[in-house]
């Protein structure tokens, strides 16, 4: 009997060992995964031996690339020095330092302080319970935190208390925290108040001080949502931050942005804040701090927030065992020096003014494509059934399209992401001109063999 091809081993052992997430045990059991073993500049390496152009950038992370190979010499100094120790408590490391000190020149203006941490989970719900002790401080109750009913900002019980919409899950792991409140999503494309930019008065906007006034003041700690939220059309996106801004100074409510996807170049700028000049009082980032070759997230608080924690000398009982992890921070550190230095993010930029013009014009000619919304190298059109009257898919017809969509990106040898409204691109920051235009070629191509 001829042997088990190394691809058929890890399948087989994939499916023996592994608990996955976000594949229908059913199908998992049935095929398994595909596995990958190596990654160079934008593709994917998997066990065949086969290259994929990565168009998900790994879930976001891989802003410099697969396959650097200066950050695993940095991580090897630094392990060499000292892994990490615990910190907090009167200790701190050297790592952490020095990257908070490189940050506070890149973030936007006003944040100074940071936390380093193990994920966007650890972030967000660190964000929270900082913002809740800030105004337990002042001796207010405040406590409830409003997020956008379409939205996700982890997968732990606060930060899926505070998503909203089908990521959260809630039929098999409701019921979430209490105090999470949601008030209406900014959806350009399809808006909830059956307006149109401009001349909508930002209703989505004003929903949020409805929601404030419900609930009351008083007991409302925060607002959280994206830089970008991700059905929101960058036309409208100065003015309803201008809005949101406002409606938190006057009701006394912190500003929690999660820059965790857009954060880093993303979106054509080094922070999406930038866009709309927000200056947040707390911010979380970010897939590409490391660009995915260690998990660290970003913390990033203004000095009156700080200043407001400290005032009262209490003490914060709050922490993860690998907060500040000295290798994650060094190479975090490299991470930057290259983006800065290679100009990832005005790569990210060019690119996206090409994609722009193409993808207007593939909308133009492709029946499905509804809406097209995106910036830098942040992508993602909606499928729509009828582009005339914006009338969505039933679910299954949807799951056929984008399995075709997927299928036909597969025979050119791309990856597309497994979640999102369509398919999304978003491949890393250093892709060149001639391989985006190789996958909007495959993108259109895929779109136009579509049999529903
Ligand atoms: N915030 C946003 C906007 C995200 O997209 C995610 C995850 O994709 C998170 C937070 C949670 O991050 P993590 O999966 O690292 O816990």
């Amino acid at each position: 009997m001829a042997e088990a091809s190394i691809t058929e081993k890890y399948r087989r052992k994939d499916m023996e060992h592994m608990v996955r997430s976000l594949i229908l045990p059913s199908e998992f059991a049935k095929t398994g995964e595909q596995i990958f073993v190596k990654g160079s500049g934008i593709k994917l390496i998997d066990t065949d031996g086969k290259e994929w152009i990565d168009i998900s950038s790994g879930g976001l992370c891989v802003a410099i690339g697969y396959g650097n190979q200066e950050l695993p010499e940095v991580a090897k100094e630094q392990m060499s020095k000292l892994s990490h120790c615990f910190t907090g408590g009167g200790r701190a490391l050297a790592a952490e330092v020095d990257l908070a000190c490189k940050l506070v020149d890149l973030v936007p203006e006003g944040l100074k302080r940071f936390q380093f941490v193990n994920s966007g989970s650890d972030a967000n719900e660190t964000a929270f319970k900082f913002a809740r002790w800030y105004w337990r401080e002042k001796g207010l109750n405040k406590y409830k935190i409003i997020s956008l009913d379409d939205c996700y900002h982890g997968a732990t019980y606060g930060a899926l208390s505070a998503a909203g919409g089908p990521l959260r899950g809630d039929a098999i792991f409701g019921p979430f925290a209490p105090g999470f409140i949601h008030t209406a999503t900014p959806y350009c494309y399809r808006c909830p108040f059956n307006k149109s930019y401009p001349g909508c008065d930002i209703d989505c906007a004003s929903a949020l001080e409805e929601t404030i006034e419900k609930e009351g003041e008083d007991t409302v700690a925060a607002f959280i949502a994206e830089a970008v939220p991700k059905t929101i059309s960058y036309l409208a996106l100065r003015d309803y931050w201008t809005k949101v801004v406002k409606i938190c100074k006057e009701h006394r409510v912190l500003l929690i942005i999660d820059e965790y996807i857009t954060g880093f170049g993303r979106t054509g700028k080094f922070f999406a804040s930038e866009h709309s000049g927000l200056r947040p009082d707390i911010m979380i980032f970010s897939k590409g701090l490391a660009s995915g070759y260690l998990p660290i997230v970003g913390i990033a608080f203004s000095e009156e927030i700080y200043n407001g924690l400290a005032q009262n000398d209490t003490y914060p009982i709050h922490g993860f065992t690998y907060t500040g992890h000295a290798v994650c921070c060094a190479v975090a550190l490299k991470n930057i020096e290259i983006m800065l230095r290679d100009k990832l993010v005005e790569n990210a930029a060019d690119m996206g003014k090409h994609i722009q013009k193409r993808l207007a014009v593939i909308q133009e000619r492709q029946p499905y494509i509804g809406d097209v919304r995106g910036s830098g190298l942040y992508w993602m059109e909606e499928p729509v059934a009828d582009k005339s009257t914006k009338a969505q898919f039933e679910p299954k017809k949807k799951a056929q399209l984008l399995a075709q969509l997927r299928s036909r990106l597969r025979e050119k040898g791309i990856l597309a992401g497994a979640l999102g409204l369509g398919i999304g691109l978003y491949p890393p920051l250093i892709i060149t001109r001639e391989e985006v235009d190789y996958v909007l070629d495959a993108m259109e191509w895929s779109y136009s063999g579509v049999k529903l």
